[in-house]
């Protein structure tokens, strides 16, 4: 868990995968922006297979800190992990290919300390091919759509958070993309700045177009996540009776019919009927279940999130 030891102000996280061409002249970039300022710089390698890690292993800037992952484990994890090392008070992940501009961070920070919590890069100017432009656009609609979240581009790796915002978020899967509308969700303060984007100069990008189908499946798990982690009957519940009614609607009307002397052995509404009335009662069974679910996850941690706690049991019982 984050701790800001020693005064620290600032850990720049970065995952790097097959890196090699841009680790050092990002580290320079870096120790640019950030000079006169006390900060770490914490390279995640994600089972790079070049030369990233002898790289920056060869690197003796003592800012440095180096992580390295036995095999690729995807970006997510490497910002997990790089976020849990690190002792700044304020972590700014960005990517290790020279896309993001340190040179923002300065400006990252100031916004930070206009009061918010998360000040999150908006690429307002993306430098990407037209194909990953437009698949961001509608992936960034969806998620309007299904997480109600403000953000322009919440891709976007280049963002500010204060070290209190990862106490107790679970990264997993492509998670890192929703970071933001989860701490919105969690009731931190969310700013968003343009930031600059550049090409990348050195190596591929690691991503193709199966990402969207993947980023559309966390779509669906944070937004589920969000309206009915408390409460997951409520979600399968209604399923399960508005499904359940129909199919004893449609039953109902068969029944009739059947009464008044028309055959309905090959009706298709028969095999609806019996069809609704059964996925209705799995999705009731269904929502038990999880709700048994939900209870055990939060057995250990709240399903609130406290930002201040005043005990005045201490002073004297006076208001002035
Ligand atoms: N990355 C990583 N592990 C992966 C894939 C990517 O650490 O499995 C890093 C990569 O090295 C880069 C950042 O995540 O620093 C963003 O990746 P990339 O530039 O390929 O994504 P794009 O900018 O094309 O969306
Ligand atoms: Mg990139």
């Amino acid at each position: 868990m984050p701790t800001a030891e020693n005064g620290l102000q600032i850990s720049v996280v970065v995952p790097a995968y097959n890196e090699q061409d841009n680790v050092v002249p990002l580290i320079e970039a870096v120790r640019e922006a950030l000079d006169g300022r006390n900060y770490e710089i914490i390279f995640v390698d994600d089972g790079s297979t070049d030369e990233t890690f002898e790289r920056l292993r060869g690197c003796t800037d003592r800012r440095l800190r180096i992580i390295k992952f036995r095999r690729n484990f995807g970006q997510t994890a490497a910002l997990d992990a790089g976020f849990k090392a690190a002792r700044g008070r304020v972590i700014v992940p960005m990517d290790a290919d020279l896309q993001n501009d340190p040179a923002d961070i300065p400006r990252l920070l100031e916004k930070l300390d206009e009061g918010f919590d998360v000040v999150s890069g908006w690429r307002r100017d993306r430098q990407d091919p037209l194909s990953k432009r437009l698949i961001s656009r509608g992936a960034n609609l969806l998620r309007k759509l299904l997480i109600h979240d403000s953000i322009h581009d919440s891709g976007c790796t280049l963002k500010a958070y204060r070290c209190e915002c990862f106490r107790g978020l679970d990264l997993y899967g492509e998670m890192h993309r929703f970071i933001p509308a989860l701490l919105q969700w969690r009731g931190f303060r969310i700013a968003e700045l343009p930031v600059t984007h550049h090409h990348r100069r050195h190596g591929q990008t690691k991503y193709n177009v199966f990402r969207v189908l993947k980023g559309f499946l966390d779509m669906i798990i944070v937004s589920f996540w969000m309206n009915y982690s408390a409460r997951p009957i409520h979600l399968f519940g209604s399923l399960g009776v508005t499904t359940t009614g129909l199919g004893f609607l449609c039953g109902l009307y068969l029944s009739i019919i059947k009464m008044m002397g028309t055959p309905i052995a090959g009706r298709p509404l028969l095999l609806l009927a019996v069809l609704l009335i059964i996925v209705g009662v799995e999705f009731i069974i269904f929502g038990v279940m999880s709700d048994i679910l939900v209870k055990i996850y939060y057995r250990d941690q709240p399903t609130y999130n406290i930002e201040t706690e005043l005990d005045n049991s201490g002073s004297d019982d006076s208001c002035a």
